[in-house]
């Protein structure tokens, strides 16, 4: 068998992914695996594609971090509601949690009385 591209020269490699015949000019040899060069060429840019996949990671991250951000911030703020608002007049945080299961219109109805 002669390479696919040069028919005077003798193949002395297959393409691993496409089964090419490579002389040894066209023979491109990644990880002791033997590629032409346009699928040599096809892996480089899916390899260059994965950065783009990391930065899509990032956002992921970016979102939960801000989720947290504005998770700490609701905690803060009913913390505050709390201390500032309800403890003078509800007394412990349990005391406030059990009406706010039983009966969260009465807060809500507090709050923007208060607020
Ligand atoms: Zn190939
Ligand atoms: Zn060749």
């Amino acid at each position: 068998m002669n390479c696919d591209k040069h028919p005077e020269r003798e193949g002395v490699a297959s393409c691993i992914i496409c089964g090419r015949i490579l002389c040894e000019e066209c023979r491109l040899k990644l990880a002791g695996k033997n590629y032409c060069q346009s699928c040599a060429d096809k892996l480089f840019q899916e390899r260059s594609g994965e950065p783009v996949k990391g930065k899509g990671m990032g956002l992921g991250a970016k979102i939960l971090i801000a989720l947290l951000i504005i998770l700490c911030v609701l905690a803060l703020v009913s913390y505050l509601i709390y201390t500032v608002y309800l403890a003078p007049y509800y007394g412990s945080a349990e005391n406030v949690m059990r009406i706010l299961m039983n009966d969260p219109e009465r807060i809500i109805r507090f709050l923007s009385a208060n607020i």
